[in-house]
């Protein structure tokens, strides 16, 4: 374990706060619990809705997907495993002609695929699989009616959330260049349920005439261009990758904080404003009543949340904006936020917004970390499935960090649902400890 001062030069200290520059930061480089990068197929089909993604995978990877997506039985599910399993090892010529088959019979029976994905894992067996390659051949035998895409939701290289940073990737690669005529233009980049896209949408059609298009698109014929007209804004935190795709590709990051809460949305909303010079009365009549309904929904959950403790165990790289909803909007007092990953650059309007008393770590040394958090004794532990059951068995409170990804939590209007989904696991416990209440 290393404990790194950082010297940022984002720097934005607030008066309650202390800035990126100032942190010091553990960081950890041993054993680590958390999902791979196939998970985010879970929500991922779900988004784009003629797309198919097919991971490349041993019965490990079906068996972590089937379980994943809660043992669903689907009459036309969007995503399965082809099992690379030991006889394949005979020949990689093999392998191939195996997954040419595949692909062929699965977009025969279901000709309303549009877009394939090809998601490896990290089997031995698969890693020697030229994937990129495997996608370029099948998509010339299958174009125009199919795109083939790849990329890795291997657990040597990715995290839960980082599955959808590797797709995502892969889309812009496909994104059309604007065309010299384009007008500034905002592309909202990240996964989001269609309530909130649909709520967001009306948000900034209300703030000015501006263009909007999310990425992934509902339809994988409706990728958005691309270019130096292109500003855009994360609406998801773990996106380093397919930022610095887009930002190759001419685009512009608008800095912001995520759109969690009351303040986390208007902030969010006001750097898409601010690019695109609506007045701030303008900005201030349209956000004004998401705001105060948000404020008003959050009030409950502040008066059972505010002073307790909280604790990160890094997962989904939601930490840090997590933790600043909480503390700023709620009240509460995180005290380690561990983080996968720590873009700085993407996580400065949060990072500058936590308490000064918050230690932030990056990566993960499970049973160190363990051992920091009971010696902290929080009255909440934001962490995996896995470290879940073992720490309520201690008396901890947990939260599972995977849900915070399945429910929609963005915008003004789930802003409540957001704080409730912290509040809930204070009821089930108070529940728990009165007798003949269980
Ligand atoms: S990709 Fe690797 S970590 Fe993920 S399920 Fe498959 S074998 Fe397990």
């Amino acid at each position: 374990m290393t404990v790194v001062p950082r010297t940022s030069a984002l720097s934005h200290a607030n008066a309650s706060g202390t800035g990126c520059a100032d942190r010091p930061v553990i960081v950890e480089h041993g054993q680590r619990e958390v999902f791979c990068g196939l998970t985010s197929i879970i929500w991922l089909h779900r988004k784009i809705q003629d797309a198919f993604f097919l991971v490349v995978g041993s019965r490990t990877c079906a068996h972590l997907i089937q379980s994943a997506a809660g043992v669903m039985i689907f009459a036309e599910p969007r995503f399965a495993t082809a099992i690379i399993d030991e006889r394949d090892l005979a020949g990689l010529a093999d392998v191939n002609e195996e997954l040419d088959r595949v692909v062929a019979q699965l977009l025969s029976r279901r000709p309303d695929i549009r877009m394939l994905f090809l998601v490896g894992s990290c089997p031995s067996e698969v890693i020697k699989l030229d994937l990129p390659r495997a996608a370029q051949r099948l998509s010339r035998t299958h174009a125009p009616a199919v795109k083939i895409l790849s990329y890795s939701g291997s657990g040597i290289e990715t995290t839960f959330t980082q599955g959808e940073d590797a797709c995502l990737t892969a889309l812009v690669n496909e994104l059309p260049q604007e065309t010299d005529a384009a007008i500034p233009s905002l592309l909202v980049v990240g996964s989001l349920a269609e309530v909130v896209e649909d709520q967001l949408n009306r948000l900034f059609a209300s703030l000015g005439t501006f263009d909007v298009a999310f990425l992934p698109p509902r339809k994988a014929e409706a990728l958005p261009a691309v270019g130096p007209n292109t500003r855009f804004l994360l609406a998801q935190p773990f996106l380093t990758d397919t930022a610095r795709a887009l930002t190759e590709r001419g685009g512009r990051h608008l800095p912001a904080s995520f759109p969690l809460g009351a303040r986390g949305t208007t902030d969010w909303l006001h750097a898409a404003a601010q690019a695109f010079d609506v007045p701030d009365a303008h900005f201030r009549d349209v956000t004004r009543a998401g705001e105060e309904r948000a404020k008003r929904a959050l009030e409950p959950h502040r008066f059972r949340l505010a002073g307790k403790s909280v604790f990160f165990f890094p997962d989904s790289q939601l930490e840090i904006p997590l933790a600043r909803f909480l503390s700023e909007e709620l009240g509460m007092v995180p005290l380690e936020v561990g983080s996968p990953y720590l873009n700085r650059r993407i996580m400065a309007a949060e990072i500058d917004r936590l308490p000064a008393s918050v230690q932030l770590s990056e990566g993960q040394d499970v049973d160190r970390q363990l051992d920091r958090c009971k010696a902290a004794k929080p009255d909440l532990v934001v962490c995996g499935l896995g470290l879940a059951n073992p720490l309520e068995a201690q008396g901890l409170t947990t939260k599972w960090s995977i849900e915070l990804l399945f429910a929609p939590t963005q915008g003004y209007d789930q802003a409540g649902d957001l704080a409730a989904l912290f509040s809930r696991p204070f009821e089930r416990r108070a529940r728990l400890e009165v007798p003949g209440c269980n």
